[in-house]
């Protein structure tokens, strides 16, 4: 019986736009997304029968049908006949609940991993489809590296590679509801929009101080005025050196650019001394 071991990366959000409301009551949205090293490890095993079980070194996290895991293994059964049961192990790095995508990446690398294992050889656009049904990152999750989102987060396109940075990923200690953030969005009336266009042409010619300065995400109109502590760190991220520095999707996590890894580390004791965020991670672009 097989084993797939896989790394299931974070993702930032370099920019986040709603453009509207869908009918159904899903945000429209538009997203410039970047893979991170920062990951979590996913074990996926044949287990010889059709049941799917999870286990987690987390201790705070669902080991039943609510775990995004498990709802992609479920997915894989239900769409492909050939899919027997699983043991799936997940060793979490990725901070939860912190828009970083945690359970979002772990739901694309089972899917990933279960189309392998089982030699189902189904292709990674008609993945891309399926995941949507899980959450709107699920299908930028399978895609990685860096790239747009539009839709309802189905709609991808590739982009070209970050120039290498360091990117500093702090995560607060206080928690924000995703679907919460997005609510009080919709009752916000006035938001200034990033220039993803913008944006983009800036990372297609390798511009980084031209994309820095057209980074933006709408949600930080909620979160930061609810948890101040976002825009101190992003104050002392920027005063030590820090290229930019953002919320990254409903947040809180912030993340900072750097284009030396001195300044990151100063930037990371400067924060860590302010007792701003006692969670850092220092990562790269993937
Ligand atoms: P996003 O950036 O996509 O909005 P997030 O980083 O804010 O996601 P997650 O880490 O995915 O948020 O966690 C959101 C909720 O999902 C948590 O309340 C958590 O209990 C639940 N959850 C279910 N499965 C997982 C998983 N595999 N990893 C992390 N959280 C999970």
């Amino acid at each position: 019986m097989g084993e797939i071991i896989l790394d299931a990366h974070a993702k930032i959000n370099l920019g986040l736009d709603i453009t509207g409301l869908r009918g159904d009551g899903y945000h429209l949205v538009d997203m410039v997304m970047q893979a991170v090293t920062l990951s979590d490890r996913i074990i996926v095993k044949d287990n010889g029968s059709s049941d799917i079980r999870l286990t987690s070194d987390a201790k705070h996290l669902p080991l039943d049908e609510h775990n995004l895991a498990y709802k992609a293994a479920k997915l894989m059964q239900d769409a492909f006949p050939g899919t027997g049961g699983v043991d799936i192990h997940i060793e979490k790095n990725i901070p939860v609940a912190a828009g970083l995508a945690g359970g979002s990446t772990d739901a694309a690398a089972v899917m990933t991993g279960i189309n392998e294992l089982f030699g189902l050889g189904t292709d990674k656009r008609k993945l891309m489809e399926m995941a949507v049904k899980l959450g709107a990152d699920v299908p930028y999750c399978i895609f990685g590296g860096t790239a747009r989102a539009e839709g309802i987060g189905e709609v991808i396109t590739k982009l070209s590679d970050l120039p290498d940075c360091f990117i500093l990923i702090s995560k607060p200690s206080c928690s924000v509801s995703t679907r919460e953030t997005y609510e009080r969005y919709d009752a916000l009336t006035e938001v200034l929009h990033p220039d993803i266009e913008g944006m983009i042409r800036c990372i297609e010619t390798g511009d980084m101080p031209g994309m820095s300065a057209k980074m933006g995400n709408v949600l930080e109109y909620v979160t930061e005025p609810m948890h101040p502590v976002i825009g101190d760190i992003k104050r002392v991220a920027r005063e030590n050196g820090a290229v930019s520095s953002m919320m990254s999707g409903s947040g809180p996590s912030v993340f900072s650019i750097f284009d030396d890894e001195e300044k990151l580390k100063s930037a990371k004791a400067r924060i860590e001394e302010a007792g701003l965020c006692g969670e850092n991670h220092a990562c790269r672009p993937v």
